[in-house]
Parts: C-alpha cells; sequence; structure tokens
C-alpha cells in the first residue's frame, strides 16, 4: 500500500510545519493527530497499550520533558545521557542509552522511520512495548494516564486563551 505522492507530498509539509512549533507551544487537537493517523493502529492493542501508543504520538508522556513543561517538581528536561529534552522519540528513536536495543525495535516494528512507525498498529505497539520495557515509565505501569496541571495553572485559568493556542482539555 503506497501513499499517493500528493498525500505524501502533505504529509511531509504538515511534518515540518508541526516541527517548527516550539515544544512548550501547547498544539491543537488536530495537529496533536499526527500525519499517517489511522485509528487502525489501535486494533487488536490494549486499552493500555493504546493509552500509550496516544502519549507516545502526542509526547504528553510521563518523561522528563513533559513533566519539566508541567512543572512537576523535581522535574527538569534532561535525558540521562546529556540531551537536552527527553521525549518519547529521542528515547525511542536518537538516545545513546537505548543505541544497543533499537535495532530489536526497528525489527519488532517492521520500519526504521519514526513517523512509520506511529502510523502502522505493528510499529505503535512495537514503540509502546519497547518504551514500557525501558523501565522509563512508572506512572504508566501504574495505569495513570493523565498528568497534573502545571502548577501555575491558577494564574492562568482565568486568563482568555492566547491566540494560536488552544488550552488543554481533559479528554
Ligand atoms: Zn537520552
Amino acid at each position: 500500500m503506497n501513499l499517493c505522492h500528493a498525500e505524501k507530498g502533505w504529509n511531509d509539509l504538515w511534518s515540518a510545519y508541526l516541527a517548527t512549533i516550539p515544544p512548550r507551544r501547547v498544539k491543537t487537537p488536530a495537529q496533536l493527530v499526527t500525519n499517517g493517523y489511522r485509528p487502525k493502529i489501535h486494533v487488536g492493542a490494549s486499552k493500555a497499550t493504546t493509552s500509550l501508543i496516544t502519549q507516545i504520538r502526542t509526547e504528553k508522556i510521563g518523561l522528563n520533558a513533559f513533566l519539566a513543561d508541567r512543572r512537576v517538581p523535581n522535574k527538569t528536561p534532561e535525558c540521562s545521557c546529556g540531551r537536552p529534552r527527553q521525549t518519547a522519540k529521542h528515547i525511542l528513536y536518537y538516545c545513546s542509552e537505548y543505541a544497543d536495543r533499537r535495532e530489536e525495535l526497528f525489527k519488532a516494528a517492521g520500519t526504521k522511520d519514526y513517523s512509520k512507525m506511529l502510523a502502522t498498529a505493528r510499529g505503535a505497539k512495537a514503540a509502546a512495548k519497547w518504551l514500557q520495557q525501558t523501565g522509563l515509565l512508572p506512572q504508566f505501569s501504574l495505569g495513570l494516564n493523565e498528568f497534573p496541571e502545571p502548577q501555575t495553572v491558577a494564574t492562568t485559568r482565568n486568563s482568555p486563551p492566547q491566540a494560536g493556542t488552544v488550552r488543554n482539555r481533559a479528554e
């Protein structure tokens, strides 16, 4: 199954656009649904795995970068490897601390392309399983899918949304 050129071109443009959004900027729900998203990627996945796949895709996940963005106490965004932001993509794709396990991930996922990995049921499930096996997500193992609101939220809750941003909503 190949994407037609037009769709692939659009996806590339969309990916490039998303990459220009600063990580601290809250993305709109449409932006959170990344390119290539198909609901069928969740077919056959457990509820826990489905939740984790969503967390990986949205980067709303219990890794240092997101937790620090949410101002979780005693959390800084750095990865233990020294890189400045510990995100799901960093761990899955770039982190030197897991370099020796990455081939295993690519093999299970059936692709070395990160966006393709998250756009297929096989790839997304492999990514979720692999990430769980790193032991970096203790919150996830407890079934906690929600994360604390930023502690400063009280000062901004009653102000109107800034232009170009969308408030987080409970799902
Ligand atoms: Zn790292």
